[in-house]
């Protein structure tokens, strides 16, 4: 794709984007997965995304999950532990759509 940089396509369309901490494109909300930090501090998928706190979003890419996974993304943007669990979890899902 041929974007202008700092060209967002989506903006002012009404629609709710999020960007991927995977590949940092921006997507449609319902259509990513979303991890959450709790009131309680520990780190949920949350694949409905109706959890409170501070979340993050992944593309249900492979690809996404193993670049956020490799320099620990998830970690860095909701600045707490993330468990391999919740990496596993994720990649299930992936698998699974
Ligand atoms: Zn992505």
């Amino acid at each position: 794709m041929l974007f202008f940089p700092g060209w967002e396509p989506d903006k002012g369309m009404g629609r709710p984007v999020s960007t991927c901490v995977g590949c940092f494109q921006k997507h449609n909300k319902p259509d990513l997965l979303r991890v959450a930090r709790t009131p309680e501090g520990s780190i949920v998928p949350d694949r409905d995304h109706r959890r409170e706190g501070r979340g993050v979003y992944l593309c249900p890419r492979m690809e996404c999950i193993l670049n956020a996974e490799k320099e620990d993304r998830i970690a860095r943007h909701l600045d707490a532990t993330v468990s391999a669990d919740v990496y596993k979890e994720l990649k299930q899902w992936c698998g699974l759509s």
